[in-house]
């Protein structure tokens, strides 16, 4: 049976960023995952690295956020690299669009709130200084005002992903598609890991980073996080000539010219991703609020994937008490987080100190506590 130093189970974007962190670190690493038949957030979600929203009620989230977003630049490049494509990372600022006084009060008074949290980035802007921001977007007349963080950015998440993968596996480390884990157990000052397809691989070290499925993956390392799904639907158009120079929060323009709509938020605890036509079109109407030209633009494609949400919707880092060296690592930004993953996360899963901010964001905050049900989402 093969033997790793760290087993990491799930290959999305949480997985791979740690079990590459740890690979290039020196680590013989394995990333188990399911087939293409899984629910994957990574493969569906909307490419905004954003720190605007993040943290409101958990300071140590914001900031373990604004650290992922400073150490972006080193991934992106070293991503693309490992890609052979470019992951189009772009930190060119981020907007949330407000359609009127009532929403620009509202976001004000967010805004407010965030400062006071310690994020003073984000700040609110007028329609005039939007314009000036934006020369020559055609924004809607109803379009008031938004807020602005000149931190935020977006990015292809699926080269990103295909740079993480690529990475694990220039660094020596194995990915091992096709089978859930099905049981995992001490053997002989190691793990044992059983697979559905019979095989099984043992490492001193795992992480659970399963999405949606982390939770009954946790329990088997005596680790509580509590997870439920939250459905995205998405749309994408055909590609445009450059018309939305700066990513907003539901509307962006990728690097390829399509723009992405996004996204609901649904929270129905349902494992399925199907599309709705009333909700797809409720999106393209609010985008077209935004940006009228979109009206003549063609939709090209719609889906839906679920988010891993916890709670309170903040992250979920641990190392189980009853089973030293299995940790979990489970968020909903998965993509904006990949810089911490694949760095000071990977670094905790070798050594077995946990970042102080990570630290805070243990699942034992959710023990007893069932009140804890505020989402926060893309
Ligand atoms: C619509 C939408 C929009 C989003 N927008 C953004 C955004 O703009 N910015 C951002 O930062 N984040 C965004 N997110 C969130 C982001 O996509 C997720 O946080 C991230 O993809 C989660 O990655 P993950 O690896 O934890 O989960 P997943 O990608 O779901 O991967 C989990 C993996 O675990 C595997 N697995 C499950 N069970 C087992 C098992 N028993 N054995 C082995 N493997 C198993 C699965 O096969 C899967 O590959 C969005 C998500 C959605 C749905």
């Amino acid at each position: 049976m093969e033997r790793y130093d760290v087993a990491v189970i799930g290959g999305g974007m949480v997985g791979t960023a740690i079990g590459y962190g740890c690979a290039e670190r020196g680590a013989r690493v394995a990333v188990l995952d399911e087939g293409d038949v899984a629910l994957r957030a990574s493969r569906g979600n909307f490419g905004l690295v954003w720190g605007q929203s993040k943290g409101d009620g958990m300071p140590a989230y914001g900031a373990w956020t604004r650290l992922s977003i400073a150490l972006w630049p080193a991934l992106a490049e070293r991503a693309s690299a490992l890609a052979g494509k470019d992951v189009q990372y772009r930190p060119v600022g981020g907007l949330t669009f407000c359609l009127d006084e009532a929403e620009l009060e509202a976001r004000r008074a967010f805004v407010h709130r965030r400062h006071n949290q310690g994020h003073n980035t984000v700040r609110i802007v007028d329609r005039r200084e939007l314009e000036q921001l934006m020369l020559g977007c055609p924004l809607g007349p109803e379009v008031v005002g938004a807020s602005y963080d000149p931190t935020d950015g977006h990015v292809d998440p699926l080269t990103l992903l295909r740079g993480l993968h690529a990475g694990l596996r220039r660094a020596g480390g194995t990915h091992l598609p096709g089978a859930p884990v099905v049981a995992i157990d001490a053997a002989g000052g190691a793990y044992r890991i059983a697979r559905a397809d019979g095989s099984a691989v043992e490492a001193r070290r795992i992480v659970v980073a399963a999405g949606v499925a982390t939770t009954h993956i946790a329990a088997m390392v005596g680790l509580d996080v509590p997870v439920r799904p939250v459905r995205g639907q998405n749309i994408v158009t055909e590609r445009l000539a450059p018309i939305l120079p700066m990513p907003a929060s539901a509307i962006r323009q990728t690097g390829d010219g399509t723009i992405q709509i996004g996204v609901t938020s649904e929270d129905d605890g349902v494992l399925e991703t199907p599309t709705t036509t009333a909700a797809l079109a409720k999106m393209a109407a609010r985008a077209i609020r935004v940006l009228p030209p979109l009206a003549a633009a063609r939709m090209v494609r719609g889906w839906a994937a679920l988010r891993p949400m916890t709670p309170d919707g903040f992250p979920a880092y641990a190392e189980s008490a009853t089973h030293p060296g299995c940790f979990v690592a489970v968020c909903h930004s998965g993509v904006t987080l990949a810089a911490v993953h694949a760095g000071p996360m990977a670094e905790a899963v070798l050594s077995g100190i946990m970042p102080e901010l990570a630290a805070e964001l243990h699942p034992a905050r959710f023990a007893g506590n069932p009140e804890i049900t505020r989402v926060q989402a893309h």
